[in-house]
């Protein structure tokens, strides 16, 4: 594949902690400008229903307990880069690469398959106490196919309609077993750890982190996200 032949510009890699709306911002840019969104979770269990040679081992690996090993991880990613890359113009990676072995496998797929894209490392920046009291008031659909997410922290604008049920499927709402405050804790220290070092390696790349301040409500950073995208690339 060659510039010519390919739609993909800009490459947007979204470092920020848990909680701090890397998800809801995707979404947001997903359905208003058609740009495709990476998340290696949702890719998995992709391959595992569709049963892929990949899928297989993936599940093997999950089924004897294993972490999903990062060269599987690297190879749903290249080929998830071959098919989406006339698709859309932009995309958003969120929450990969996790590591810095992972950035260097995603380095090397990148520069030698998409030289000319815009690679954009957007840092959300977010006190932890924030982020610890928006993920501690998180409240998720219990439905799987569902899985909305809500927050009954003050003043939030994703307060559920009806106390404790979802406004869309109507069944209950849950905690997830990771939104308590000790595995929360646990989550930004490591979230920190890792940021730290990607950034640290992206630098030695050449890319810059943009600084990208998340502690506004969500209509003032999607507008703040669109200057900021018109600004750089589109
Ligand atoms: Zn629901």
């Amino acid at each position: 594949m060659n510039q010519q032949q390919c739609r993909l510009k800009t490459i947007y890699i979204f470092i920020g902690p848990p909680g701090s709306g890397k998800g809801t911002l995707s979404n947001l840019c997903t359905s208003h400008f058609g740009w495709e969104t990476l998340s290696t979770g949702n890719l998995c269990r992709k391959h595992i229903i569709e049963q892929t040679e990949i899928g297989k081992q993936i599940d093997f690996a999950l089924k004897s307990g294993k972490l999903v090993s990062d060269s599987l991880i690297t190879c749903l990613v290249e080929e998830w880069f071959e098919q989406i890359s006339n698709k859309a113009d932009a995309v958003i990676l969120d929450g990969y690469p996790r590591t810095v072995a992972q950035a260097e496998a995603l380095q090397n797929c990148l520069n030698t398959k998409f030289s000319w894209a815009n690679i954009k490392i957007v840092r959300f920046s977010v006190e932890d106490e924030v982020v610890a009291n928006r993920l501690g008031n998180r409240y998720t659909c219990t439905n799987k196919d569902c899985q909305a997410v809500y927050s009954l922290a003050k003043g939030s604008n994703l307060v559920p309609k009806r106390a404790a049920v979802c406004d869309y499927c109507s069944s209950v709402l849950g905690k997830r077993a990771d939104d308590d405050m000790k595995a929360i804790q646990e989550r930004l220290i490591v979230y920190h750890k890792h940021a730290g070092d990607l950034i640290s390696f992206y630098g030695t790349q050449g890319y810059k982190a943009i600084e990208f301040n998340v502690d506004k409500n969500l209509d003032a950073v999607f507008t703040e996200f669109k200057q900021f995208a018109c600004l750089h690339s589109l």
